[in-house]
């Protein structure tokens, strides 16, 4: 299993690659004003993806998705394992833009120098577990693998929100009391928890 590698750094720090992202990205926010669409000069390469399971301390740095080929089947399974639900020990097939979208918002905090370390509170979960979830909505994205809840040490949460907001793909809610923003990539909405 490729959790117990030791991470790539070297392939991960590209430093041309990110000189070039951190140009495109420099100082302003993403508000979808900008000419060339951030989002798709972001995907346009081998997309890694650096994440933490909070519950569990396992953490992985790999790449998912080989430009110009496709999806990679060890790093999605990766995701997949890390997105698992926990309670239940049950790993979903989860979508691939769930995964792109944790991505963007990983190089985007990259490229403008910031904390860029994603935890994943929730990924995927069972049916069973989501109805024993007091605040959890029965028909959640969780369940359908289109959902995760996040944090990122040193960026705030209102930060994290706004950024989710403004990559502009399904649903997202802040969590203000719990310290996590709920990004999915189900229909696009807003909402506080
Ligand atoms: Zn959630």
């Amino acid at each position: 299993m490729i959790l117990q590698k030791p991470t790539t750094r070297r392939q991960f720090i590209k430093g041309a690659a990110q000189a070039c992202l951190a140009a495109l990205f420099a100082g302003a926010f993403p508000d979808g004003a900008t000419g060339a669409d951030w989002r798709q000069v972001a995907l346009d390469r081998d997309r890694w993806l650096s994440l933490e399971r909070a519950s569990t301390g396992e953490k992985a740095t790999f790449l998912y998705y080989r430009f110009g080929r496709g999806f990679d089947p060890e790093g999605y399974l990766t995701a997949c394992h890390l997105l698992r639900d926990v309670k239940s020990g049950v790993a979903y097939r989860m979508n691939p833009k769930l995964i792109d979208l944790l991505y963007i918002i990983q190089i985007w905090l990259r490229a403008n120098r910031q904390p860029f370390h994603i935890i994943i509170q929730s990924g995927y979960r069972t049916p069973e577990y989501n109805r024993t979830l007091a605040n959890a909505a029965r028909n959640s994205e969780h369940v359908n693998g289109n959902a995760a809840d996040i944090r990122i040490p040193g960026v705030d949460i209102a930060t994290l929100n706004r950024l989710a907001l403004a990559i502009g793909v399904g649903g997202v809610g802040i969590y203000p009391n719990n310290g996590f923003v709920h990004v999915d990539v189900g229909r696009v909405r807003q909402w506080q928890g």
